[in-house]
């Protein structure tokens, strides 16, 4: 490929104790998190708001926040969770078990930005938007200035530890850190969720015709795909979730075949997504009862990619831990949902083995993972911390811990763990653990 050189001088606008990059929710933990131990803490995102696919995604629940016995993201997950229920019930509106099959709680994205900013406000991070990095400057084991692009141009920030929240893992990718990423036609697929309103739920409720759970959406599907209503093929139909009294939204459509880190592969994906939620549109409001009159108002801004970049840690937590639900001696916290890895064909077989999947690695009540803090650590860099679905884990433990308490959980203890490191002078490696794991269980974090 033809390459050109470039280079510049570019000023160093920015200096603190830690720079989170992206602020999905990983990163907003990370941030408030460090914050609130005193450090002077950077918050970046290339987008317009805090949440990542939580909320400029769309992502329409909150999966597994429970253990059936304890609620496991204590500390932030539990500030965030508790304003969330408090802005629902301000709208006389019952946000638990938000599914036709009863599970979960609802996301109502405009909700958690406000809860976000108001804790990152609240704790005194310096939140920038729409800066995007760029690349990483680093010498030997360290990340020196991490650089951005704004609407004014490059720039560069440094600080003592940087935490990599973006979901892909890039700083610690374009560090150098080894990382795991499975071929596009092995990877979950990315999902374009949408919000839907003119919904009556009672009689969908009533009707039954849900997901790929129930057969009679399947024998709809079945029908829209041969018949060419419904042009891509796709089983997995994850379905509808309520928001609000007035506001449904989707987890629907699926785009096989795409790489998370090729931005051409990525804008086909969004094209190829719009087009297929606008079918799906149709085939609800002909076919499914209670969404006669429904209408889509708004869809992710973010494409909904689930899995990209697992970073080389100095522990790759594995799926073997969670069926044994092992504990560690560097424990930071414990997570239990299933492994929902999504199919990468979109066929009916593969919905039954990904059914299986989630329905046999269910843990039991009361019984949970713990997650290590080696899993946070890339190797080969000391002043670097991983937050949310990038953190180093196998693809199988990656489908669990991705979700977003499991996010929230491992953003908390990069944040104080970076906050300890700046404070004691020392490497992220050379933390000492106790101390960590006493700031984590003060809030009562199960470890
Ligand atoms: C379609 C879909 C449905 C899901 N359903 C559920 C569900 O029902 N319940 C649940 O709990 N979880 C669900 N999840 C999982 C969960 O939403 C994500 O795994 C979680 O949001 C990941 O959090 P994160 O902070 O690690 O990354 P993200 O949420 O991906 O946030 C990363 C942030 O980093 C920013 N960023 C990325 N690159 C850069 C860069 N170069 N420079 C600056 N900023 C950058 C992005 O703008 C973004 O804001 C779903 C995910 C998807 C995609």
């Amino acid at each position: 490929m033809k390459t050109v050189r470039f280079s510049t001088d570019i000023p160093v606008r920015y200096s603190a104790d830690v720079c989170v990059i992206g602020a999905g929710p990983a990163g907003v933990s990370a941030a408030v998190s460090a914050a609130r131990q005193g450090a002077k803490v950077l918050l970046f995102d290339a987008h317009t708001m805090p949440g990542g696919m939580s909320t400029a995604g769309r992502v329409p629940t909150l999966m597994t926040y429970s253990d059936g016995v304890h609620f496991l993201p204590e500390g932030f997950g539990r500030d965030v969770f508790e304003r969330m229920q408090s802005m629902a019930e301000a709208l006389d509106f019952s946000w638990q078990n938000t599914t036709p099959w009863g599970f979960g709680a609802s996301l109502n994205s405009w909700h958690v930005q406000n809860i976000y900013e108001e804790l990152l406000t609240a704790a005194g991070v310096e939140v920038l938007y729409s800066c995007r990095l760029t690349a990483a400057i680093t010498e030997d084991d360290r990340i020196r200035q991490v650089l951005f692009v704004s609407p004014g141009g490059l720039f560069a920030a440094e600080a003592g530890v940087f935490v990599d929240a973006t979901g892909d893992g890039t700083l610690a990718a374009w560090s150098d850190v080894p990382f795991e990423l499975a071929p596009p036609d092995e990877l979950m697929p990315p999902t374009l969720c949408s919000i839907w309103t003119g919904v009556d739920w009672e009689t969908y409720h009533k009707a039954k015709v849900f997901s790929h759970d129930t057969d009679a959406m399947l024998e709809l599907l079945d029908k829209a795909f041969e018949t060419g209503e419904i042009t891509e093929m796709d089983y997995h139909h994850t379905g509808m979730f309520r928001l609000s009294n007035y506001l449904v939204g989707a987890n629907i459509t699926h785009a096989y075949g795409v790489d998370p880190s090729d931005e051409l592969s990525l804008s086909r994906a969004l094209i190829r997504n719009r087009r297929n939620v606008a079918q799906y549109e149709n085939f609800y409001r002909k076919h499914i009862k209670g969404f006669e009159k429904a209408e889509i108002i708004d869809c992710g801004s973010l494409l909904g990619v689930r899995e990209s970049r697992r970073i080389q840690c100095d522990y790759m937590l594995t799926f073997t831990d969670y069926k044994n639900c092992q504990d560690f001696e560097d424990g930071i916290g414990r997570y239990n949902y299933p492994a929902d890895l999504h199919p990468a064909k979109p066929d009916r077989q593969s919905l039954e083995e990904h059914k299986k999947l989630m329905r046999t690695s269910s843990l039991p009540k009361g019984k949970s993972y713990g997650i290590p803090y080696r899993s946070l650590l890339p190797v080969g860099k000391d002043n670097l911390l991983m937050a949310g679905r990038c953190i180093g884990c196998d693809r199988l433990m990656h489908s669990s811990v991705r979700t977003i308490p499991g996010c929230w959980i491992t953003g908390q203890s990069a944040g104080i763990a970076a906050a300890l490191a700046v404070k004691n002078g020392c490497s992220c490696r050379s933390i000492d653990i106790k101390e960590l794991q006493n700031r984590l269980q003060e809030l009562h974090v199960l470890l």
